[in-house]
This record gives structure tokens, sequence and C-alpha cells, in this order.
């Protein structure tokens, strides 16, 4: 396996930021008690953990790109500390309801904490989010969300569609919800900042894709040029696990595109509601997700399909845009003179029962990974347990990262490939307006 393996591109919100270098050379042998492999917000989260639970070992933190060309760095920057449960409240999931979001929340408080400990300059904005429904079956949606917002007594508001408008200057949603819990941040910002200020102990290496894996004792990680041997390994590979044998029949990419605009003048601003800085998800799974940046771009993501976990290219990018571009017009006519600037694709890591992994795989190697489209918060806490469950800690967190349910088998190709674009065709179904 080649590093052309890993596709990257420049794209994205990577490209609003001076480029960063301070990783080292996988050259060589190396042997260190502890490896991660994936500088995502998992594995950046879990090398994290590691150097403070053994400050006397050294950790390898390695990747086959740069950090923020992972999804980490790509997403929309919706750091969820509530999760929304699509279709009708169900009192006998509320167990599963409150452990999913007792993990997003811890996710979100260790990234609060790092940020501000750190003086992480990422545009972080812990004021919660909002939720859309323009069309029929969002609208729908809008009630069972408030239903489950009620029954867990999690603190939000209601919006009708004039107070949307007045907040953020769209007359497109008939209603949504304004949750209090979650944060907003630029992803490529925040995870260059956790890069740049690692503990001394974890050395990071960048685009170095680790080969294949050799069990045993110790583990032996083979590098385009190097080796590296350890006691134990912990992955954070996010889709790209089966690259490395493992989860090949649970885990599979799904690539996401969006624009951003330039930023918008102060009379451009005026023209959108009172709020200077917010984020709109959609409460239909396949709708747009919105955000107007505290620099003063409109950024907006709504397309998915399947293209084998790759990130789409250019060409294919710039027809995207006009996906983009129509749906941006219908929310912000006021603003249809102004252009995208970039645009950007990503893939995220997804089952089929939209479960998340967490798990020993083998003797003392550990993976975990696999968020659907919601791991910024998620990932962070699941690669902090991973770092105490490796190290034989007990913990509410780890019991509950433990009790995800097994993923849905996916068929080989071709069948992979019809399921797979079924699937993603299903995720639009009755999207209407809300795209
Ligand atoms: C367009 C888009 C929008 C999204 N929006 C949101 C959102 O708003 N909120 C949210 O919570 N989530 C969102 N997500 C999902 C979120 O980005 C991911 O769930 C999360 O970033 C996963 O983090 P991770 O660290 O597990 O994986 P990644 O960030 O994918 O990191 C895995 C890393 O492993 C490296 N790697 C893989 N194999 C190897 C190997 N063999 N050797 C070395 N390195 C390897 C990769 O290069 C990669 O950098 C979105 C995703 C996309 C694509």
């Amino acid at each position: 396996m080649a590093t052309q393996h890993f596709t990257t591109d420049s794209h994205g919100w990577s490209e609003l930021l001076p480029p960063r270098n301070n990783s080292t050379s996988g050259q060589g042998l190396h042997r260190v008690p502890w490896v991660v492999v994936g500088a995502g917000v998992t594995g950046l989260s879990c090398a994290r953990r590691l150097a403070e639970l053994h400050p006397h070992d050294e950790i390898i933190l390695i990747d086959a790109r740069l950090v923020g060309q992972g999804a980490s760095g790509r997403n929309s920057g919706f750091a969820v500390g509530v999760s929304h449960f699509s279709g009708p409240y169900q009192a006998q999931q509320k167990d599963n309801y409150c452990r999913v979001n007792r993990i997003n929340q811890a996710g979100v408080d260790l990234l609060d904490k790092q940020i501000k400990s750190l003086s992480i300059d990422c545009q972080w904005d812990d004021n919660g989010f909002h939720h859309g429904a323009a069309d029929k079956a969002a609208i729908t949606e809008q009630k069972n969300f408030l239903d489950y917002l009620n029954a867990m007594e999690i603190a939000h508001t209601p919006l009708d569609a004039e107070t949307i408008e007045n907040r953020l200057g769209t007359a497109l949603y008939s209603a949504g919800v304004h949750v209090h819990a979650g944060a907003l941040v630029q992803p490529a910002a925040l995870v260059h900042g956790l890069a740049d200020n690692l503990p001394d102990n974890v050395r990071l290496i960048e685009q170095c894709p680790v080969l294949n894996i050799e069990q045993g004792c110790p583990i032996t990680l083979r590098l385009p040029e190097g080796e590296i041997k350890t006691d134990k390994l912990l992955l954070a590979t996010n889709y790209e696990a089966s690259k490395l044998g493992f989860l090949s029949r649970r885990l599979m990419g799904t690539t996401l595109s969006g624009s951003f605009t330039r930023i918008l003048s102060s009379e451009e601003i005026s023209s959108l509601g009172e709020y200077k800085k917010w984020g709109i998800l959609s409460l239909h799974s396949g709708g747009a997700t919105l955000r107007l940046t505290a620099d003063g771009r409109i950024c907006l993501r709504n397309t998915a399909e399947y293209t084998g976990g790759r990130l789409l290219v250019r060409q294919t990018l710039a027809q995207r845009q006009t996906i983009h571009r129509a749906s941006f017009e219908k929310r912000f006519p006021q603003l249809a003179h102004v252009p995208f600037e970039y645009a950007w694709s990503g893939v995220e890591g997804i089952s089929l029962n939209s479960t998340n992994f967490f798990a020993e795989q083998n003797n003392n190697i550990y993976l975990a990974g696999g968020y659907n489209g919601s791991g910024v918060s998620r990932g962070t806490a699941f690669g902090y347990a991973l770092a105490d469950y490796a190290s034989g800690g007990q913990s509410i967190l780890i019991n509950d990262c433990l009790a995800s349910a097994p993923a849905r088998w996916i068929p080989p190709r071709p069948f992979l490939d019809i399921g797979a674009m079924l699937t993603v065709r299903s995720r639009f179904y009755g999207v209407g307006l809300d795209r």
C-alpha cells in the first residue's frame, strides 16, 4: 500500500490558515511503548491523554496526511452536545439517549478545557446552535425533536419562522430549535492548535502512512522508510481502518462537500439577522448545514455521496458547487451577488446502523472511530476514553463508549456500491426545501 491510497488536497478550512510544520520524520527504526495512528480529533485527544497518564513514556502520534487534512479539519465545526435521533421520541431508548449525550458533553467539555488552557484561536463559541426545518418532513421532525428535548429535560428554545429570520437573516425556515448545549469551531484551526500544543512526550509524525501492522510482542508498524515497534497500538484512523485490516465490512466512508463565501462586508452582514455568528443544522438528515463564521463567511454543506472513501476531484467539486449555490441563494437572496471563494470535500466514517466503534481489536491493539458525521465532540471523548481503557483504567465514559451497539455488516462489492448508493439516496428522501 502506497501513499497515494491516502488522497488529500489543499481545500477547505485549512486553506484559510497559515501552514504549520512542527512534525518530525518517520524515517528509521523507532521503539516506543505507545503509538497512536491518526491525528484527527480522536488521535489528538488520545495522545494527549496518554501523555498525561504516562508522563515518562514516549508516545508517537503518526498520520498519513498533514494535520487538518482528515475529516477533523474538514467538517462543518458543530461540536454536538445533544444528539438529534430522527423519528418520534422513544421512551424505551432513554438510557441510550442519555449515554450518547453524556459522551457528547464529555467531548465538548474536554475541548472547552483544552482550547481555553492552551489559548487555541479557533473561533470556539459555546452558545449552542440552531436546528431548522423548511419542508414538510423536517417540520414533522421538529415536533419529534421538541418531544425528545422536553422528555429529556434538555435546555432549548423552540423557534418560529419570524424569530429564525430575525436571528439569522433567512426566511426559508418555518420552524426550528436552539439547543443551548454544544459549540461551534473552526475545525482546522482546532486541530492545528491541538497539534501545535502537544505535550513534550508526544512525537508527531505527519505525511507518513502506516503501511501495515504485524501483530506480536512488540507490535511492528511498517512505514515507507522506516519501522516502529511498540507495546500498545491505538488506532484512530476513522473510515480508513480497513487499509490496516480492521473493520473492513463494518465501517465505510461517505464523501460530503460544501462551499464558503468570501468574507462578507459590514453592509452584507447587516442584511442578515441580529446574530453575528451562528450555525444551523437541518432537521432533515439530507438538509444543508450552514454557518455564519466569526470571521464573516457563510459556509454551507449539502451534498453526500459514495466514492469509495475518496475526496472529490476539482471538476466534480465544481459541479457540486452548483448545488451549494442554489441552496445559498434560496436562503439568502439578498446575498445572491456574493461569490463563493472556496469549495471543499471531506469523508466521514459511517456504519449502516449509525453506531460507533470502541474496542480492543486484538492483543494490545485498540480502536475508536466512525461517528457518522458527529465526531468533533464524540471523537474527542472516544479518544480520551481509549487512552484510559488501553491503560487499564475504568470510568463511566469508558463504559458508555463500550456500550456502543455492534455495527451491521456491510456487503462486499458490487452489492456494497448498490447498497451505499441506496443508503445515500435515502438520506435525501423528502428533503425538499431543506437541501
Ligand atoms: C464535510 C464533513 C462535515 C462534517 N461535519 C461535522 C460536524 O459539523 N460536526 C461533527 O461532530 N462531525 C462532523 N463531521 C464528522 C467529523 O469530522 C468526524 O467524525 C471526525 O472528524 C472524525 O475524527 P477522527 O479523528 O476519528 O478521524 P479523522 O479526522 O478522519 O482522522 C483520521 C486520521 O487517520 C489518518 N490515517 C488513516 N489511516 C492511516 C494510516 N494507515 N496511517 C497513518 N494515518 C492514517 C488519516 O490521514 C486521518 O488524518 C463531518 C465530516 C465531514 C467530512
